[in-house]
């Protein structure tokens, strides 16, 4: 297996990018958050334990997101490409990534680092929507949906994701500080990691993925 890995606080546009990588083709998108917020609709063990980590704005335990992975990882071809959103998110997280790789002889083909200063990225959290539905994403000010509240997309109703309020948020830019920044250093050294300037509008970003990636990257819906 090959991975593309997308590093970046919360609101960076991580899940966006995500989408526009694998929608370009050969990537399979995998979202850890997406996975927990779908365990807890279907309220099973592991997602009323992730719920109670999450609803904080804290982090799912180690473990537990390295299980998930495995399980996930376990359903493809071995040959199969990914894009990670959102893991790992801990150092402790991507030393279990590399233990596994080396187990599966898979290999990480670049860390993306969304760079976008902490003022945006309040302002992209507190007005982001979601659909649950299909997973698309829209914004009350930047990326406002044809009809308010409705899904360009599949007509589903829009929501503000329980995690995005205030001080969830002030807490989740501080759990990123605090836990995920050092991953920077991490694929720093270990000359996998590139920086894009994530701070403007969804097109520039998707046209920087795929000059960087080598995508084809034409116009993207999204
Ligand atoms: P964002 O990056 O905007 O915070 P995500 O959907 O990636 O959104 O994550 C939402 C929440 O899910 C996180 O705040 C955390 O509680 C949990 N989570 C997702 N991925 C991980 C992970 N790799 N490790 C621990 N917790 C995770
Ligand atoms: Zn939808």
């Amino acid at each position: 297996m090959e991975i593309l890995i997308l590093l970046g606080a919360p609101g960076s546009g991580k899940g966006t990018a995500a989408g526009f990588i694998a929608g370009q083709g050969g990537f399979t998108h995998i979202s850890t958050g997406d996975m927990f917020r779908e365990a807890i609709r279907r309220r099973t063990a592991a997602g009323r334990e992730a719920d109670r980590h999450m609803g904080g704005g804290d982090l799912v335990p180690d473990d537990m997101v390295m299980a998930m992975i495995r399980e996930r990882l376990s359903w493809d071809p071995p040959r199969t490409r990914y894009v990670f959103d959102g893991f790992p998110r801990t150092v402790p997280q991507a030393a279990l990534l590399d233990r596994h790789l080396g187990k599966e002889s898979g290999r990480i083909l670049a860390v993306i680092l969304l760079d976008v200063p902490s003022e945006v990225l309040a302002v992209r959290l507190t007005g982001r929507r979601v659909c649950p539905a299909c997973g698309a994403i829209f914004h009350t000010a930047n990326r406002p949906p044809r009809q308010e509240g409705v899904c360009d997309a599949c007509g589903g109703s829009l929501i503000r994701r329980d995690d995005d309020h205030e001080t969830t948020i002030r807490r989740r830019l501080d759990v990123y500080r605090q836990r995920t920044e050092g991953l920077v250093e991490y694929y720093e050294t270990r000359h996998l990691l590139r920086r894009i300037d994530a701070s403007g509008p969804p097109a520039d970003v998707h046209r920087d993925l795929a000059r960087h990636l080598d995508l084809p990257g034409e116009a993207a819906p999204c």
